[in-house]
């Protein structure tokens, strides 16, 4: 259908193409019920881009993500790959498409659905009712920074190494989405670093407070340092609403926050960069956490959530669509209260059910919840 929604639709490898078919589902539904249509362009990215133009990701694709207004994700790579030269793995294809749209804000939700509180390892009072947020900062910092390399010293040793650097526009940036997200949850944000260890941090944290001063109205900003919030996040994760922190801890604290939830098949991303001159909507990608699970791929085993909850973060932060967002999410909550669960989120009583039949519970609670 066509609309003002361009949409690219970037499956990819494995469990990809199985969540983006049961997303695609979600998104007709959208267009039957609501009139909201997206005008999807689909392109191939990862291990299948690889097959069939010999490099991860196209020049054309690359040129068509940046003409959409959000590109929706699914998931790439496969072992079979881990011989090629670097540049050629399916892995660097997204990887591209992080660096060319520049999205320097990656929002990692985590959020306990009700029926899912037992499939955590931590204890129900612990996680029951958790809905937080971790901004992690993507585009700078140790996985970027020069100088990095491994050197010959010439005595038969060498020596590698990365750089932590972050400039104070860096900082600011990410900063501010920090401030606009609390904003419109509850107020509160967590700015994390290593200022006792890290000249780095020292730099982050003066940056963050000085920014706060001027632009930081109505949240509460507080300070902490990366290895007590590690910490923090398993003893009690309901302190915080919105975390904010660079892209090294960022990585290490999702992670960490992504087990509270259970399974890496209900955790949905949103990668946000500056917003575009000609549409004012941020350039995004919205992709689930997990990869392509090559262990399950082609089996109609995948749990299909975590992609349809992407879903909804695009609904939510790219089109200003939050009943809609609100729609699926409750829906993916509704589906799960009916007792059907893919075998990653298997628990006692409960009934196993297939990708196919958990997207149709899903569409079925949309129904439901629709009238
Ligand atoms: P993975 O996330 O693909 O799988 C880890 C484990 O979780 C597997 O046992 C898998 O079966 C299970 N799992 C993952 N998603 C699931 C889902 N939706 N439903 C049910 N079970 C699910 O990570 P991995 O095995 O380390 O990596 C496999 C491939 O994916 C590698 O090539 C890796 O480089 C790539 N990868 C890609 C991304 C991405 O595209 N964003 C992220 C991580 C890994």
């Amino acid at each position: 259908m066509a609309s003002n929604r361009k949409v690219m639709v970037l499956a990819g490898d494995g469990i990809g193409q199985e969540v983006m078919h049961a997303n695609m589902q979600v998104m007709e539904w959208l267009a039957k019920h609501r009139s909201l249509g997206f005008d999807v362009s689909e392109g191939l990215v990862g291990g299948v881009a690889y097959e069939a133009h010999g490099v991860p990701l196209t020049d054309e694709t690359l040129a068509d993500s940046i003409a959409s207004d959000a590109v929706l994700f699914g998931a790439v790579g496969n072992p079979k790959y881990d011989d090629l030269p670097f540049e050629l793995k399916p892995e660097r294809g997204l990887l591209a498409l992080r660096k060319e749209l520049d999205l320097f804000a990656n929002l990692r939700p985590a959020l306990v659905f009700e029926p899912l509180v037992e499939a955590s390892t931590l204890k129900p009072e612990v996680i029951s009712g958790l809905d937080i947020l971790i901004l992690r900062e993507l585009c700078g910092g140790v996985y970027f920074a020069e100088p990095r390399g491994i050197d010959e010293l010439g005595d038969g040793q060498k020596k590698g190494y990365d750089t932590n650097a972050y400039t104070t526009s860096e900082i600011e940036r990410i900063g501010r989405v920090g401030l606009d997200l609390a904003r419109k949850r509850d107020g509160r944000l967590t700015s994390v670093e290593k200022a006792n260890v890290m000249l780095s941090g020292v730099l982050w944290r003066e940056v963050m407070t000085a920014l706060h001063k001027a632009e930081g109205e109505g949240v509460a900003l507080s300070h902490m340092y990366a290895d007590n919030c590690a910490m923090q996040l398993v003893r009690n994760p309901k302190q915080f609403d919105v975390i904010v922190t660079d892209n090294l801890f960022g990585d290490l604290l999702s992670d960490c926050a992504a087990m509270l939830t259970g399974s890496l098949g209900m955790l949905p991303s949103a990668s946000l960069g500056a917003p575009d001159p000609e549409t004012n909507l941020p350039r995004a990608m919205y992709e689930p956490v997990h990869g392509s699970a090559p262990d399950i791929a082609g089996k109609n085993l995948a749990n299909p959530l975590a992609q349809l909850l992407s879903f909804a973060m695009m609904l939510r932060y790219s089109f200003d669509q939050p009943e809609e967002a609100d729609l699926v999410e409750n829906a993916v909550s509704d589906a799960l209260a009916t007792g059907k669960r893919t075998a990653d989120i298997m628990s006692k009583d409960a009934q196993a059910v297939g990708t196919d039949q958990m997207t149709q519970a899903v569409i079925d609670s949309m129904d439901r919840l629709a009238r």
